[in-house]
């Protein structure tokens, strides 16, 4: 079998890994001290850089946070970020949702009664900002996550620098067709998170539906000699798409990255595909009256 392609190039000709390692809940579960971005350069040296060392020059998907939205927020966000990871520039950095909070308290802010608290900055000047930072040479690429295709279409409108990327949850209940192929449309590379449906989320309920569990799923793994995970994995990488599985189990990691040696057939890859039933995992459905709440519509 001719090699299998284990990096992908932005339109901007920078390349990236088609897999790497999430990050979500590492900290709890690892039970590490330290918070935040402080929290990556930890678990990596132990856990990640360890395993898999072609990875190791490819820190990426680092994310703007909601509370930084306004122009004049993004540059310190980002340096904080650099000076936290003890970097001088990033690979990638994303806007982490179109929906702003409000700035200068706390990260999660909220009123009395528990209730979100939102800024009216427009995804569009936050993205005029991220675009500085480029310029600034402090990130290579510059992207977006949880983003539609009508806010992907407002920013690319006033977009000078490309928009490299949109993270997205994508697994077969949710395998984003429509929007793949509209970023496709327009260069953009898609990295789909939550490639296992996000077993371990914190509202999961037992009964909810397991896709390494789903018999299409199994069967695929018997044919092809392979864990569910690994078919769920190769699923993305076969699509033209970056993965991001998440895991704090040293044989699960190793598992993940031994994919190299097998494809999906394009019918294989439709059978997963028929596992579709709209089911979002990440919904933030509590920021469903956010004016840019990502989720209303179709795509
Ligand atoms: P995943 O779909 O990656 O699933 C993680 C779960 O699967 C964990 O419970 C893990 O267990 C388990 N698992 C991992 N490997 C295997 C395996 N080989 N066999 C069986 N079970 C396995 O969930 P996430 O939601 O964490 O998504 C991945 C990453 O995507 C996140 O960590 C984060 O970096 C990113 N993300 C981005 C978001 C965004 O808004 N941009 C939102 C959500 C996620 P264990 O760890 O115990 O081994």
């Amino acid at each position: 079998m001719a090699a299998l392609r284990r990096a992908i190039s932005f339109s901007n000709g920078k390349s990236i890994p088609v897999l790497g390692l999430g990050t979500w809940k590492v900290s709890q579960q690892t039970r590490l001290t330290a918070t935040g971005e402080r929290e990556v350069v930890r678990f990596d040296p132990r856990k990640r850089l360890a395993l898999i060392p072609w990875i190791k020059s490819n820190l990426t998907s680092i994310k703007l946070w909601n509370t930084f939205h306004a122009k004049s927020s993004v540059l310190p966000a980002l340096n904080t970020t650099l000076a936290n990871l003890g970097l001088n520039y990033l690979d990638l950095y994303l806007i982490h949702w179109p929906t702003g909070f409000k700035e200068g308290g706390d990260i999660l802010p909220a009123d009395s009664t528990g209730k979100r608290l939102y800024s009216d900055v427009d995804y569009v000047e936050t993205w005029e900002a991220m675009e500085e930072c480029v310029k600034l040479g402090l990130t290579r690429s510059i992207g977006v996550s949880n983003f539609n295709k009508n806010q992907l279409e407002r920013v690319l409108k006033v977009a000078k620098v490309p928009v490299a990327n949109n993270q997205i949850e994508v697994h077969p209940y949710l395998p984003q067709n429509k929007l793949i192929e509209f970023c496709k449309s327009k260069d953009i590379i898609v990295t789909a998170y939550s490639p296992l449906g996000s077993p371990d989320r914190p509202w999961a309920k037992p009964g909810d539906p397991a896709l390494t569990e789903e018999p299409k799923v199994k069967t695929l793994a018997q044919k092809y000699k392979k864990s569910p995970a690994q078919i769920l994995i190769r699923f993305q990488i076969d699509r033209g798409l970056i993965v991001i599985p998440k895991s704090v189990t040293k044989s699960r990691i190793e598992e993940n990255f031994q994919i190299w040696d097998f494809q999906l057939s394009p019918e294989d890859i439709k059978l997963l595909e028929s596992l579709e039933c709209n089911g979002r995992v990440c919904t933030s459905s509590e920021l469903s009256d956010h004016p840019y709440y990502p989720f209303h519509d179709e795509y």
